[in-house]
């Protein structure tokens, strides 16, 4: 099995050529280049989480728990979260990630179990797709792809350590085949594996039309005329104040988004 260091160096290098490559072919601009880099290099240590408590879990989560809040910052004002409550969310997403997610990796990974497979790298690109900021969809496929290229490096790596020289000729070790997979070897795992990735493949679907939706609504109730206002809201006629709005037109979007199913 290949360590640390040699998984978060393949991943690094191929992160800055996936960032230059980006900059040529894609003409994507330069802080998103470096940015994908930077999240492939991260995602070539991501599949080994699943090795239990330690440094690697413990650094991951605490860098995690600081950078997720941030990068979500801009996802919540995209969707007119007034100031106060984003620091609140931010506050929540951080204890989520440093003592749930932190947890939850601690209890129900097994080393070289469905973290090491690829519909784990298709998890976890979904799961950088929904984080990235901005409403540039490619820019955000391109952020999603770095993660799993990194994140693939690693199991491929992995599976290149499983072969190995032996009396001159070319063997297999018994760990051959458990990184590079699609199901592993307890139901249960695979099917929360698959359950996760169908659930995040609608939401990944439905994301962009939500925002979308959403910005719409706010712009359409903001360019009503007031008189109308009232009258069709019996609303007193001061200022709508924007916690207000933000709560009454979530709920709204949402109850409709599930009436429709
Ligand atoms: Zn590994």
């Amino acid at each position: 099995m290949a360590n640390f260091k040699t998984h978060i160096t393949a991943s690094t290098l191929l992160g800055a050529g996936y960032g230059v490559a980006g900059y040529y072919w894609g003409e994507f601009p330069v802080p998103s280049c470096i940015l994908a880099g930077g999240l492939c290099s991260i995602s070539g240590m991501l599949p080994d989480l699943d090795s239990g408590p330690g440094v690697p879990l413990r650094e991951s989560v605490a860098f995690a728990a600081a950078v997720i809040p941030m990068m979500l910052v801009p996802r919540f004002e995209s969707v007119g979260m007034p100031g106060e409550m984003i620091i609140l969310a931010g506050a929540a997403v951080y204890l989520l990630v440093r003592f749930g997610l932190a947890e939850l990796l601690k209890r129900y990974t097994v080393h070289r179990g469905m973290f090491h497979s690829l519909p784990a790298a298709i998890i976890f690109g979904q799961l950088a797709f929904l984080l990235s900021p901005g409403d540039d969809l490619n820019v955000r496929l391109f952020k999603a792809g770095a993660v799993v290229l990194g994140y693939v490096s690693h199991l491929l790596l992995d599976e290149l350590y499983s072969l190995e020289w032996y009396k001159g000729r070319l063997r297999l070790k018994t760990s051959f085949g458990s990184a590079i997979k699609l199901l592993g070897g307890s139901m249960w795992a695979n099917l929360s594996t698959f359950g996760k990735l169908a659930v995040l493949t609608w939401v990944c679907i439905r994301e962009p039309n939500w925002v979308a939706d959403y910005q719409q609504r706010i712009a359409q109730r903001q360019s009503r005329p007031a008189a109308e206002k009232t009258k069709t809201e019996n609303a007193s006629s001061d200022a709508e104040n924007p916690e207000q709005l933000w709560w009454e037109e979530m709920a709204r979007m949402w109850l409709q988004e599930w009436m429709v199913r």
